[in-house]
């Protein structure tokens, strides 16, 4: 591997440079922090856009809007998954000890999952209140049908 500070060779895996004295974990630390504020960052983003198109289809009035917005936020959140895991598992691999960078990437995959099921679960239930309403309009038709034949 290459020293980030002075770009010289040094051993796979030295935790400090020999030439320069340049700590390689600080670098592990950094990338780990980005992945972390990647993953907070696309989960925020997430939400931004699946409250933008709900508002922009509710005033429009079109329906199956949580799957949209799902649909939408996925793009998002599926990146800020990966990239806080990702960080996890960079710290792991480097044995990091920076308890706020390991929250970081935490807080943005608990973030993510917590916007994906709360949007699933919506349209879940969207789907499931309109079946029943289907089911309960065909039930009603199907009565008449067979009142108006014995009648
Ligand atoms: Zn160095």
């Amino acid at each position: 591997m290459i020293c980030k500070n002075c770009g010289n060779k040094i051993p796979e895996g030295t935790e400090v440079c020999p030439n320069c004295g340049y700590d390689q974990k600080v670098e592990k630390e950094k990338k780990c922090k980005k992945y972390g504020k990647l993953s907070i960052v696309f989960g925020i983003l997430g939400v931004t856009f699946s409250i933008l198109i709900m508002a922009v289809m509710v005033m429009a009035g079109e329906e199956g809007t949580a799957w949209s917005a799902l649909g939408i936020a996925s793009i998002f959140l599926i990146p800020g998954i990966i990239f806080g895991s990702l960080g996890l598992k960079k710290y792991k691999e480097a044995n990091l000890e920076n308890e706020k960078i390991k929250k970081t990437c935490m807080i943005g995959i608990v973030v993510c999952c917590a916007i994906f099921i709360a949007l699933f679960t919506w349209g879940a239930i969207g789907a499931i209140a309109e079946e029943t309403e289907n089911s309960a309009s065909n039930g009603s038709s199907h009565f008449n049908l067979n009142f108006h034949m014995n009648f």
